[in-house]
C-alpha cells in the first residue's frame, strides 16, 4: 500500500539546509514535512559531522582581534577565488548576498540559537598566486558542526508551531510529482521494505546534498577537465547518499544544473577504520610544518606543497602528477602540534567542548589525535630513522611505484639544513611561509617555530601517504535569489525551490571555481533562510 502524505511545504533532507528552511516556514506558520533517507540518528546531515567553521563578514570576535573588514574586501576576495565566467550571474548574485548579509542572516540567526564562536578567528585560504581571504573570518562554532544541529533541532523541537512539522525518516525520494506544469509533491520507495509513498504540497524543497559522495562515478563523470583524469584512488569525504538522483530527476522536468565539473576536494585524505566503506575517508587538515612530497618521496617544486593557502591549486598539483596521490612526511613534535581532521569526530576538545583539555592541547601538542590516527588509519607509517621509514613509505607505494631514496633523503638534509641556518638566511618558500604565518597569533598557536624534519629529540619520524578526498559539489541547480530552482531559459519552475549543497550552495555555483571556506555550513543557512521567506511570501 502506498503511503500518502500531505503538507504546505516538502523538503527532502533533513541536512543543515533542509533544517533552516523548515524552521523558517515554521516561523510563518506554514505546516512542514522533512523527508529524509537516513536515520534519525544522523538528521543534521553532514553538517553534524563537520567541524563547524563558519566564515563571516565583519563579526564581533573580529574587530575584538582589531580586523578591519567589510563586505567590499570580501566581495574582492570572493570573486578572485571564484573566477566566475561571464554566464555566472546568480552565483554573482548569491555570493555578493552572502559577503553583504552574512552576519545578519547567518551569523546573528546562529548566535540567537545559542551557538557561540570562538573568539580566536582562524585564517583559511588566503591565497598564493590569487589573492584569498585578505584577513582571518573563519569562525569556529564552539562545540562543532554537531553543536550547531543540536541547537537548530532543538529550535525545531522546542518551536511554539512544532505541531505543523512531521519529519520522517528511510524515505527515498525518486521522483518529483508534476502537474499542470507545476511541482506538486514527490514519490519515492521506504529504504526498508521497499514500499512506496506520496507526499503531495504546494511547494517542494530539493535540500538532498551533492553529487560529490554516494557515487563516486558521478564525480568521475564530471571531473574537471584541466585537471587530467580523476585518480585511480578517490576517498568519498561527503554523505553516503549525497548521489545526485534528484538533480537527475529536476533537470529531466527542465531545471538547469550547472558547475557539475567545480568541485572542492581536499588533498590529505586518509582511510579511516571510523567510517562506514572502504572508499570512506577522513580529511586532514595538513601540517605545515611537514614536507609534502610526491608519490616517489620527492618534494614538490619548484613552489612547496603547503596547505591554508589555496586548496583548489593544492589538489591540482597533486592530480597533475602521474601517481595522483602524495606523501607529507614530519616527525611526533609537528605531529603532536599541527595535526587536526576536518571534521568534529576527531576533534573532540572542540566537540564536547572541554575548554581546559583544548588548553592543553595548545600548550602540550595532541598526543591522542596523533596516537589514534596512527592507529586507526592504514595510511601512517611511523619509524625511528630515515631509512626505517622509506622502507615502509615503499612497503604502501600502490603498484609499480617505488619511493626515490635518494632524493627524499636529500630534499630532507636541504630543508633541515636551512632551518639549522637560522631564520635570517630563509631561502625556502615554505619557510618564508611558516614565518609569515606564525606572524598572525591563531597560526601560531598551531605551528611549530620551524622543526626540522630529521631531528633525533622529534622522533619517531611519520609518513602519511594521502589521497584526493572528494568533499563538496560545487555546482548544481541553479536558483534565483529566492532558491527557486530555474529552467533553461531561466524562468522559474512553478512549485520547485532547492538550497544548499544541491544548489551549488546558492545559484547552482556561488563559489565559481574555489571557495574561501567556511562558506558551505554558511551558504546552507542563507539559501535555507530565504529559500522559507520566499515561499511564505516575504
Ligand atoms: C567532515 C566534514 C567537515 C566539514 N566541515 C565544514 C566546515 O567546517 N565548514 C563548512 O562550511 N562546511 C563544512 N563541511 C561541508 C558542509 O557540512 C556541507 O557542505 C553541508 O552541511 C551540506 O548541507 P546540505 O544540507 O546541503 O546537505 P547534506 O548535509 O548532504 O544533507 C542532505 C540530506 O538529504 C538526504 N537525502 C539525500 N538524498 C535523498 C533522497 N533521494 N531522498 C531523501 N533524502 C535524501 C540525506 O540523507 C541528507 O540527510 C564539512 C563536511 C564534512 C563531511
Amino acid at each position: 500500500m502506498t503511503a500518502r502524505y500531505q503538507a504546505d511545504v516538502v523538503i527532502v533532507g533533513g541536512g543543515l539546509a533542509g533544517l533552516a528552511t523548515a524552521h523558517e516556514l515554521l516561523d510563518r506558520g506554514l505546516r512542514v514535512l522533512v523527508l529524509d533517507r537516513d536515520s534519525e540518528d544522523r538528521l543534521g546531515g553532514l553538517a553534524k559531522r563537520s567541524f563547524g567553521g563558519v566564515m563571516f563578514v565583519d563579526t564581533p570576535q573580529q574587530r575584538k582581534l582589531g580586523i578591519n573588514d567589510t563586505p567590499e574586501l570580501a566581495w574582492s576576495d570572493w570573486q578572485s577565488f571564484a573566477d566566475f565566467g561571464s554566464g555566472d550571474e546568480w552565483p554573482r548574485r548569491w555570493a555578493r548576498t552572502y559577503v553583504e548579509r552574512s552576519t545578519e542572516l547567518i551569523f546573528d540567526w546562529l548566535s540567537g540559537h545559542g551557538i557561540s564562536f570562538l573568539p580566536v578567528v582562524n585564517w583559511a585560504e588566503r591565497g598564493l598566486f590569487r589573492p584569498g581571504n585578505s584577513v582571518p573570518r573563519w569562525h569556529i562554532a564552539w562545540g562543532t558542526g554537531f553543536a550547531i544541529i543540536e541547537s537548530i533541532v532543538g529550535a525545531l523541537e522546542n518551536h511554539p508551531q512544532r505541531d505543523k512539522l512531521a519529519i520522517v525518516y528511510g524515505h527515498r525520494v525518486e521522483r518529483l510529482l508534476v502537474d499542470a506544469g507545476r511541482v506538486t509533491g514527490c514519490a519515492g520507495g521506504l529504504e526498508d521494505d521497499g514500499s512506496d509513498f506520496e507526499a503531495r504540497a504546494e511547494h517542494m524543497v530539493l535540500a538532498s546534498g551533492g553529487i560529490c559522495g554516494g557515487d563516486l562515478s558521478k564525480v568521475r563523470a564530471n571531473w574537471f577537465e584541466p585537471w587530467g583524469k580523476p585518480p585511480s584512488t578517490l576517498l568519498n569525504g561527503s554523505h553516503r547518499f549525497a548521489d545526485g538522483l534528484l538533480h537527475d530527476e529536476a533537470a529531466k522536468h527542465g531545471a538547469t544544473l550547472t558547475h557539475l565539473d567545480k568541485q572542492w576536494h581536499y588533498a590529505a585524505g586518509v582511510h579511516s577504520r571510523t567510517t562506514d566503506s572502504p572508499q570512506d575517508g577522513i580529511s586532514l587538515v595538513p601540517p605545515r610544518s611537514a614536507l609534502w612530497l610526491d608519490a616517489r618521496g620527492r618534494r614538490f617544486e619548484p613552489v612547496p606543497l603547503m596547505g591554508y593557502s589555496d586548496t583548489r591549486w593544492v589538489v591540482e598539483q597533486i592530480c597533475r602528477t602521474p601517481e595522483q596521490y602524495s606523501w607529507q612526511v614530519l616527525n611526533w613534535k609537528i605531529a603532536i602540534k599541527e595535526l587536526a581532521v576536518s571534521g568534529c569526530d576527531h576533534m573532540t576538545a572542540f566537540r564536547h567542548k572541554r575548554k581546559l583539555e583544548l588548553v592543553k592541547q595548545v600548550i602540550f601538542g595532541n598526543k591522542e589525535l596523533a596516537n589514534r590516527l596512527i592507529d586507526e588509519s592504514e595510511d601512517f607509517v611511523v619509524a625511528d630513522n630515515m631509512p626505517e621509514l622509506m622502507n615502509k613509505m615503499d612497503a604502501l607505494s600502490l603498484e609499480g611505484i617505488s619511493i626515490d631514496r635518494e632524493r627524499m633523503e636529500a630534499d630532507i638534509r636541504a630543508y633541515d639544513a636551512q632551518i639549522a641556518r637560522g631564520p635570517r638566511y630563509f631561502n625556502d618558500d615554505q619557510l618564508r611561509r611558516i614565518a609569515n604565518f606564525r606572524q598572525y597569533k591563531g597560526d601560531r598557536l598551531r605551528t611549530c617555530a620551524f622543526q626540522s624534519i630529521d631531528d633525533p629529540k622529534a622522533r619517531p619520524l611519520i609518513g602519511i601517504r594521502e589521497f584526493i578526498l572528494s568533499r563538496k559539489s560545487l555546482g548544481g541547480l541553479q536558483t534565483d535569489l529566492q532558491s527557486r530552482v530555474l529552467d533553461t531559459s531561466g524562468e522559474p519552475i512553478s512549485g520547485l525551490y532547492a538550497v544548499g549543497e544541491t544548489a551549488g550552495f546558492g545559484g547552482g555555483g556561488i563559489h565559481g571555481k574555489g571557495s574561501l571556506e567556511g562558506t558551505f555550513l554558511g551558504s546552507c543557512v542563507l539559501t535555507g533562510r530565504l529559500a522559507g521567506r520566499a515561499i511564505a511570501g516575504g
